[in-house]
């Protein structure tokens, strides 16, 4: 068992700090609202810290889940960041969705600074960080990760290391990718099957044992078919990653057409409202 801190209690990092706990390793938390890590320490015990430089102080992994780039650099490299208290051969694992170039820089400081860097996003949502199933995907040096790999297992299904720093992200931008064309189809098909005067739930039900099956079509098609999106992963969360995502591709010349119009439709389900809605709300401008 490790000693490890978690810097970020949001949806997903107050529940994977919790998991961590309960596999009996001795964890400190921290968090911006200092409110949330004091409930988090009244609900599980452990401590909390005020800053994230005195969390990482005396630890063997310190790991992080918040927003963006920005945020990351913040509980990073900020005048009290995590990385002015890491000691020498430790490992900072990020859970961030953030970009690979702040992952390789984030490596590169911590490489200077004598510690390891992992980034390591994750898929699976609110749910799966709940019930401690998430799938991890990592970037960086293969020993480290070994090292890291039984402690990320705490509240993941699936982890695994993809290459060197930045590795992770990219793999998660793929996921993203796969996912936001996905929907779109699936948005399309139920809102035909609605034009056609059909039972949707019947249609989804015999369609998804077939080729057309998805996670999203298991797992979103009844509530996209009720107009229900007050749960799940955030149309506001989609667009930061699919940003993410069509920066990467001017970079490495990647040609994704059907990601930046989806992009766009996420547009539209913001202006009609639809920042925090679940991303399955791309049906939500079809029906209108
Ligand atoms: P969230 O509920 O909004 O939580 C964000 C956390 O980051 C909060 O603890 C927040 O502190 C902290 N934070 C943000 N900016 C900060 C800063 N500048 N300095 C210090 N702390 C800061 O978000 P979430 O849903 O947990 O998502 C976290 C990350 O996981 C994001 O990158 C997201 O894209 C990714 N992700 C989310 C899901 C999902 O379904 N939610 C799924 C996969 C991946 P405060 O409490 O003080 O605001």
């Amino acid at each position: 068992m490790a000693k490890v801190a978690f810097l970020g209690l949001g949806v997903m990092g107050y529940p994977m700090a919790r998991h961590l706990k309960a596999k009996g390793h001795e964890v400190t938390v921290y968090n911006r609202t200092t409110a949330k890590a004091e409930q988090w320490v009244s609900e599980n015990g452990g401590r909390a810290a005020k800053t994230p430089r005195e969390a990482a102080e005396g630890q063997e992994i310190v790991f992080a889940c918040v927003g963006n780039d920005d945020d990351l650099r913040q509980v990073t490299l900020g005048p009290d960041g995590a990385f002015h208290g890491m000691g020498k051969g430790t490992i900072f694992v990020d859970h961030t969705t953030a970009s690979a170039e702040v992952a390789r820089e984030l490596y590169a400081a911590a490489k200077d600074k004598g510690f390891s860097f992992i980034d390591a996003p994750v898929s699976g949502g609110q749910a799966g960080a709940e019930n401690g199933v998430l799938t991890v995907m990592c970037g960086g040096d293969a020993e480290v990760y070994a090292k890291a790999e039984p402690a990320i297992m705490s509240f993941a299904r699936a982890s695994r290391l993809l290459g060197p720093a930045g590795s992770g992200q990219l793999t998660k931008m793929i996921n993203q990718i796969c996912i936001a064309g996905l929907v779109q189809g699936l948005a399309e098909g139920i809102h035909f099957g609605k034009k056609a005067g059909l039972d949707i739930e019947a249609v989804l039900e015999v369609i998804s044992k077939g080729a057309a099956g998805s996670w999203q079509m298991e797992n979103r098609g009844k509530t996209m078919n009720q107009g229900k999106f007050d749960f799940g992963f955030a149309v506001d969360w989609m667009r930061k990653d699919l940003s993410i995502v069509l920066g990467e591709a001017r970079k490495n010349g990647a040609s994704l057409p059907v990601t930046a119009l989806v992009d766009q439709f996420y547009a539209d389900v913001q202006k009609m409202g639809g920042n925090r809605w679940d991303t399955s709300s791309l049906i939500a401008r079809l029906d209108k």
